[in-house]
């Protein structure tokens, strides 16, 4: 079957930005995974490291399995994700072993660096996944992989760089059908949903993703959409993969 992998920094990232898109593939038969690069270790005004950890790790577990998708983490840490030879290795083993035919991960550009460094890893990892002498050192390496995924970059929070520029996709995918897979999946990452709502005194941690969503389908015409940017350049497959599998619930931007 084929395997979509979705990858980003924290808990609830992906579900924010692209569960929608991820549901909807699983839904045209294919097999699907969550990783993130940290636990979400800081997300929390009143438990340690260790704890918070431990509950987002569960929550993530729980978000993916809406979808019958594993979820791992990667256990780099919060505010502490960069790139270096060691990261880099892992995720490069990480894409050996999933062998997705599609990776999703964050925008190379977003209002933080745990989401942009996610970005360059990720996308070197793809890159590097067939190279044969790129030793990962891992103890037990997976097999080079045949070829270069096909790579889509999320929209980044809030859909503009740190600037406050806005960042146009490339295209758009329909998520209506998917929209309440998607508000469940967020809805199991609990301590950050009460931890908004207890600040703001409203729902704001999905409100949020569904203002993204609806903005996203307004820009062309749909009710929800998510935006995608495709990594085009040498050595990446051009072809628009979600295109070809999602056919008419992919938009180009008007
Ligand atoms: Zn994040």
């Amino acid at each position: 079957m084929p395997h979509v992998l979705a990858i980003h920094a924290h808990p609830d990232d992906i579900e924010i930005l692209a569960a929608g898109t991820v549901a909807l593939l699983t839904r045209h038969g294919w097999t699907a995974e969550i990783i993130t690069m940290a636990p979400g270790d800081c997300g929390t005004a009143d438990r340690s490291a260790m704890e918070i950890s431990v509950i987002r790790r569960k929550e993530a577990t729980n978000s993916a399995a809406v979808i019958g998708a594993r979820y791992r983490c990667m256990e780099e840490r919060d505010l502490r994700i960069y790139h270096n030879d060691r990261t880099q290795e892992k995720v490069t083993e990480a894409i050996r072993a999933s062998s997705p035919d599609i990776v999703i991960t964050g925008s190379p550009q977003d209002y933080m660096s745990d989401h942009e460094y996610t970005s360059l890893l990720v996308r070197n990892a793809c890159f590097n996944a067939p190279i044969k002498n790129y030793d990962t050192h891992a103890e037990n390496q997976a097999p080079t992989s045949k070829s270069i995924p096909t790579l889509y970059y999320a929209d980044p929070i809030e859909g503009i760089n740190l600037f406050g520029e806005p960042i146009i996709p490339h295209i758009y995918v329909d998520i209506t059908e998917t929209l309440e897979i998607k508000r469940k999946m967020l809805a199991c990452h609990e301590s950050q949903r009460n931890w908004l709502r207890a600040h703001h005194g409203v729902d704001e941690y999905l409100l949020a993703m569904e203002r993204a969503a609806k903005k996203r389908g307004e820009e062309v015409g749909l009710q929800f959409a998510e935006g995608f940017r495709q990594h085009r350049g040498h050595g990446f497959p051009k072809k628009d993969l979600l295109k070809e599998v999602l056919g008419d619930l992919v938009r180009s931007p008007k």
